[in-house]
């Protein structure tokens, strides 16, 4: 009965392997983070072995996440490790770009099959005041490093923040429709205490964007449901894709197919809800078989919470960063 269960509830599991990230995106992490101890991040060898457990669940597709997953000691063997995994279908991964022009060819070959690739601003300044540390051209090397490489999707991830970045949606989709890539538009959530903007205020929904760009472009609605926040809509004359993934306006977890393993190991059942289990815990235990792993993670499923509420008139509930929860 809880294999039913699981199989019908999860089969997308999204692993952050750092907490840590050579960005500081406003609405991501306040401007001093303290980042975890080492010793309480997974290592890489026990993130392989939770995945494993996963895969063997029925778990069909893995997102490699973070803080920045490219900066990350290593993380090429445990990409190509999952990506080994008998059963997987997709390994993906979500990175800001800053290692990609170094890094596009390998994972290429070690079987990475889409990237999604953060870009909130063209402008040099106004991506350097987003980001904190990040540098524009670093990224947009990065991006034409991977398109380079024949990736089956490559699609960037904006968020769009009233006051801030809002006169650049047109210029990012014309950007992502001269490479032929996907552009999705992401409602800021509010994960973690941020000082810099009232989040009420500068919340830029998916419905606004969308608008704004159908004066622009000819949008058609595709059907296609990825059992995720995501609605997709074609350009006309192109065959880039513009997405909207809106935590705000749509409460989207009745279908949501996904958890998330944090970068200390804890197994995340919702975004916008506490209920998570400790998996560290279990692989660090010497007595805790395969098998019981996998059983653990099964009965995880019974505390999948069935809705979340993001109330941006109270404090924030959630207080973890989207860096330690992977994106
Ligand atoms: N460092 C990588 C990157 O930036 O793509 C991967 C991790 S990052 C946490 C993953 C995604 O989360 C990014 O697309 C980022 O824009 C998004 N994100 C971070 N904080 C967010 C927030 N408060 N609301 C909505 N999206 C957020
Ligand atoms: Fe780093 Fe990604 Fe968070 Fe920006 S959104 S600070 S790049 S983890």
């Amino acid at each position: 009965m809880l294999v039913d269960r699981f199989n019908r509830t999860v089969n997308y599991l999204r692993i952050s392997v750092t907490d840590r990230c050579d960005f500081r995106c406003v609405y991501c992490m306040a401007e001093e983070m303290t980042f975890l101890p080492r010793d309480q991040v997974l290592s890489l060898e026990e993130t392989y072995r939770i995945a494993k457990a996963f895969v063997a669940l029925g778990v069909k597709k893995i997102r490699i996440t973070g803080g920045e997953p490219l900066v990350r000691k290593n993380v090429l063997w445990l990409l190509e490790k999952v990506a080994a995994l008998p059963g997987l279908n997709e390994l993906v991964i979500t990175t800001n770009g800053s290692q990609l022009s170094k890094v596009a060819p390998a994972l290429k070959q070690i079987g990475v099959k889409r990237i999604n690739v953060s870009l909130d601003s063209l402008h040099p300044l106004k991506f350097k005041s987003l980001t904190r540390t990040g540098d524009l051209q670093t990224v947009i090397d990065g991006i034409d490093a991977a398109c380079e490489q024949n990736f089956q999707k490559i699609k960037l991830n904006a968020v769009i923040l009233k006051g801030r970045n809002e006169d650049e949606i047109v210029n990012l989709v014309e950007f992502a429709r001269h490479r032929e890539i996907d552009i999705s538009f992401i409602e800021e959530m509010p994960l973690g205490a941020i000082k810099e903007h009232d989040r009420a205020l500068s919340l830029m929904t998916s419905e606004e964007i969308r608008q704004h760009l159908s004066a622009h472009y000819e949008l058609t609605s595709l059907e296609d449901n990825t059992g995720g926040p995501s609605r997709y809509y074609a350009l006309a004359n192109s065959t880039t894709r513009v997405g909207f993934i809106s935590p705000h306006s749509n409460n989207f977890c009745s279908t949501c197919n996904r958890v998330r393993l944090t970068a200390e190991g804890r197994l995340l059942l919702c975004l916008g809800n506490e209920h998570s289990v400790d998996l560290r815990a279990l692989v660090r235990d010497p007595s805790v078989s395969d098998e019981a792993l996998e059983e653990a993670i099964r009965e995880s499923m019974n505390i999948k919470p069935e809705r979340h509420e993001f109330d941006l008139n109270e404090e924030p509930q959630i207080v973890r960063f989207m860096n330690m929860t992977g994106g």
